[in-house]
């Protein structure tokens, strides 16, 4: 037997010898954990092991004798189990057999709070198959207490197979996972109230003496109601609890209790509906304080999970070492983590939530922030290739566009160009609304690049995106005045055939191809670049970083030009795009118009087709689009095909009405898309698949029925896809019922145009998950912070920035824990934001 269990097997004998009076050690059996945890990890104890008896024993004082014994005995029952070893020790023994869930074990602990629900704590309690996995395989090696919190819950007392089966439901795996399970909201109960000062539809606590209770069947006995009358001096308060009939047992005449709940009104009396309960004696964890509200699952109670947590919280949290350096919690003024983790569960007030709060969400933006700015300066560390160009040169291609670059186009190019002439890879984001012109920079920049006689690629999110920039680069690129030849620019999708293929990569390969157009078939194709230096890719956010990688890959550092529609707020962007610089263009070509938007109840459709058909006779186009109700779904499809055809025979018989969808192939689809370009039909009927980046200058209304059904962002992209030539234009909004006309999200499209103001509220409406549509690394741990708060990511990365200037790569000792944290928090989990 290993010496600290030894040691144990000695103390418990003592113990046991004494009767159980807790003084078989020098201050209680409590106060020999902390020397005893030390041996018994050199031990090479089983953490587990080490957390279940200092969990146990840590109470033990507080116990009866009988518990006590209890306590003991099941602590001794497990130590045997998990050593291995046979031998009982006789004044320990007694019939009980099974682990540290058996009920009289349970019973003891629960005894010390007013229980809960029996029946359910019983059917918990079921002792446990052994032969199923003793320990959670998130334990990971030990060094100190901080690493102590990656033990499994199962340490817990009352926390069996079962119940961690249900935590786990939570995500609730370890001691640390519990640690950072926060409350959804909080009941103020901190305020005492004299019960003849209660008023209606107050938040608060009474402190009185129970004079009667009683219980009874309500609906024919399928319920009961426990009813008692508590006192205090200055008045008497009638108070019920509906369908929790152990209350019963535990109130008794003449008991003082401490209640809390909200004040109501019943036949004229003033009462509390179901008001939460503690005893005077123990220490008020459901009421007499800010009460934290978890979110919970079935099988487990707010009580239950509370008095969890305070165990844990207790313990635990002024072990947690900070992983925050001592400069930046001065320099931002921050609690120790400590600190936050017990204020954040039990607040001693709204200011101390408050700190606790900020704290915890400083923590996660600036662990969010280090990834981004080392993801930066990993890239900035390396070099790429420079490219300078002679001023009459560009002069030239210039002035072969058809239009004079914006204010806003030409500083944007201006970025562009330092980047290639810096020396080191770009790593921009370019960022305009619809329409602002992004790709003639992008076209600039290719020209600039293949003309030191170095290749491009270009990737789209769709086919018909990328076979539009094709046409795009071709028309900017080629031909009379240009460098290049047709032929060195090239369209590679997944329609292609395999013998262009074939043809593209062998010119790739050699570098007689310049520029190639296509969708991520480019990544997924084992295509060779002679001389890749810029990687273009548009609509930045339907990509992954791990695909962005590996194009990145196909070259070696490149420069990279991300270009998005989606107008990302600087807080977002900040965040997620910290690693790249950010170019705006922010202001649209000349001549463009606002697109008049107007949501039209159902019954006002008729006015909808009106417009459709005058525009139509005045030589315009018209877009209707049907949300796609889900991917694999097929009634998106059904709604367009179905629409189609009732739009076609009854409502607009005299004109060409065209039908695209998801599930078209993609040759199909481009099919449609380029006979509607070319005036083949009048009215294209589709889903939500033409929302990107399609150009089709000639259409001038935009029909969105179902509108309810989709976001901000994508509501704006779909409404970009008109006004993009000079006549006025249209977006009609048509939800699905009258109700939803006021849906806050329409009224804010027929509020503005400015892609800006609407992606703020997205952001704040939705939260940045919705908002991209994205699932990134990083982005699910944050609990506390909201990307929307401009002014804390600012000074995490201003934090964030020092840090590395200080210590780049992390290395001095006082920076290892944050290090560890970053590491954490970066775990490649799905890389992929669409
Ligand atoms: P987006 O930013 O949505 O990708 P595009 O680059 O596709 O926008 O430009 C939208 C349209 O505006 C195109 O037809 C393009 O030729 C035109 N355009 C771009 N820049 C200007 C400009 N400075 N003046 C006038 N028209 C422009
Ligand atoms: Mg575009």
């Amino acid at each position: 037997m290993k010496p600290s269990i030894e040691k144990l097997k000695k103390f418990f004998k003592l113990e046991s010898d004494r009767n159980y009076d807790n003084k078989a050690v020098m201050g209680g059996l409590q106060s020999m954990l902390e020397g005893w945890q030390l041996e018994a990890r050199a031990d090479d104890v089983p953490e587990e092991l080490i957390q279940a008896v200092i969990v146990r024993l840590r109470d033990y004082h507080r116990l009866s004798e009988t518990s006590r014994k209890e306590t003991l005995h099941g602590i001794w029952v497990r130590v045997l189990k998990e050593t291995g070893s046979e031998e009982v020790i006789k004044p320990l023994a007694n019939e009980t057999t099974a682990e540290h869930d058996v009920p009289t074990q349970q019973h003891q602990l629960e005894n010390e709070d007013i229980q809960e629900n029996t029946s359910q704590s019983k059917a918990e309690s079921a002792p446990e198959d052994q032969t199923k996995s003793q320990k959670s395989d998130r334990m990971v090696a030990f060094e100190g207490p901080s690493a102590a919190l990656n033990a499994s819950i199962k340490v817990l007392p009352r926390v069996g197979d079962q119940k961690a089966k249900t935590l786990n439901r939570l995500g609730i795996f370890t001691l640390g996972d519990m640690l950072y399970y926060f409350p959804r909201r909080y009941d103020d109960y901190s305020q005492l109230t004299p019960i003849r000062q209660l008023q209606y539809n107050q938040m608060t606590t009474v402190i009185g003496t129970v004079q009667s209770v009683s219980s009874r069947k309500i609906r024919s006995g399928r319920s009961t109601l426990v009813e008692a009358v508590v006192s205090d001096g200055s008045g008497a308060l009638r108070v019920t609890w509906f369908n929790q009939p152990w209350i019963t047992n535990k109130l008794r005449r003449g008991m003082q209790i401490v209640l809390s709940g909200k004040v109501e009104q019943y036949l004229g009396r003033l009462t509390i509906n179901s008001p939460e309960l503690d005893t005077v004696e123990r220490k008020n964890l459901h009421t007499n304080r800010i009460v934290p509200i978890y979110p919970l699952t079935a099988k487990i109670t707010q009580r239950w999970l509370r008095n969890q947590m305070d165990h844990v919280v207790n313990y635990w949290a002024p072990r947690v070492q900070d992983p925050l350096p001592e400069t930046v919690l001065d320099s931002v003024d921050l609690i120790s983590l400590s600190e936050a983790l017990r204020q954040a569960h039990f607040p001693d007030s709204q200011d101390a939530l408050h700190a606790a709060r900020y704290r915890l969400a400083f923590d996660e933006i600036f662990l969010l922030q280090l990834g981004v700015i080392r993801q930066k300066q990993a890239w900035q560390d390396r070099h790429g290739r420079v490219f300078e160009l002679p001023e009459e040169w560009l002069e030239n291609q210039l002035n072969l566009l058809p239009f004079k670059l914006t204010q806003a186009q030409q500083q944007v190019l201006g970025e562009v160009r330092n980047d290639l002439a810096s020396g080191r890879p770009m790593n921009r984001l370019i960022q305009g609304d619809v329409g602002s012109g992004k790709t003639v920079i992008a076209a600039i920049a290719a020209a600039i690049v293949t003309h030191a006689d170095a290749q491009v690629a270009v990737m789209a999110p769709t086919s018909i995106l990328a076979e539009q920039h094709y046409q795009n680069f071709s028309e900017m690129l080629t031909g009379e005045g240009h460098d290049l030849l047709p032929e060195q620019v090239r369209l590679m999708i997944g329609a292609t055939s395999e013998s262009e293929k074939n043809e593209i990569r062998s010119g790739l390969q050699s570098g007689t191809i310049k520029i190639v157009v296509g969708t991520h078939a480019l990544i997924e194709d084992p295509v060779n670049f002679k001389d890749l230096e810029l990687v273009i890719i548009d609509e930045q956010h339907r990509f992954g970083v791990n695909q962005r990688a590996s194009l990145r890959a196909k070259g070696s550092n490149p420069h990279l030009m991300v270009m998005t529609a989606t107008p990302i707020p600087r807080s977002l962007a900040l965040s997620i795009y910290g690693d790249l610089d950010l170019s705006i263009i922010d202001e649209l070509p000349p001549g463009r118009q606002v697109v008049e938007t107007h949501v039209l109840t159902p019954l006002e459709r008729e006015r909808a087709y009106r417009l459709i058909q005058a525009q139509i006779e005045s030589g315009h186009q018209a877009f209707i689009i049907y949300p796609l109700v889900e991917e694999s779904d097929k009634s998106d499809e059904k709604a367009a095909v179905e629409e189609q055809a009732h739009l076609k025979n009854d409502i607009f018989p005299d004109f060409k009405v065209g039908l695209l969808h998801g599930r078209l192939r993609p040759a199909e689809k481009e099919e449609v898309m380029t006979q509607f370009r070319n005036g083949d039909f009048q009215i294209l009927v589709s889903t939500s698949v033409v929302e990107v980046g399609v150009d089709i200058p000639n259409a001038t209304v935009m029909l969105i029925e179902g509108a309810h059904r989709f976001g901000l962002a994508q509501l704006h992209q779909l409404r970009g896809r008109v006004g993009r030539g000079s006549a006025k234009s249209y977006c009609l909004l048509i939800p699905l019922s009258d109700e939803a006309v006021d849906n806050e999200r329409l009224r804010a499209m027929e509020e503005t145009n400015d892609g800006f103001v609407l992606a703020e509220r997205d952001l704040e409406q939705r939260g940045p998950g919705d908002f991209l549509g994205m699932r990134q690394s990083g982005f699910s741990e944050l609990k506390m912070a909201k990307l929307t708060d401009v002014k804390l990511i600012e000074k995490a990365r201003r934090e964030a920035i020092s840090l590395f200037e200080r210590d780049p790569v992390l290395e001095q000792p006082e920076h290892q824990l944050i290090k560890e944290a970053l590491e954490r928090f970066w775990q490649p989990e799905d890389g992929d934001i669409s």
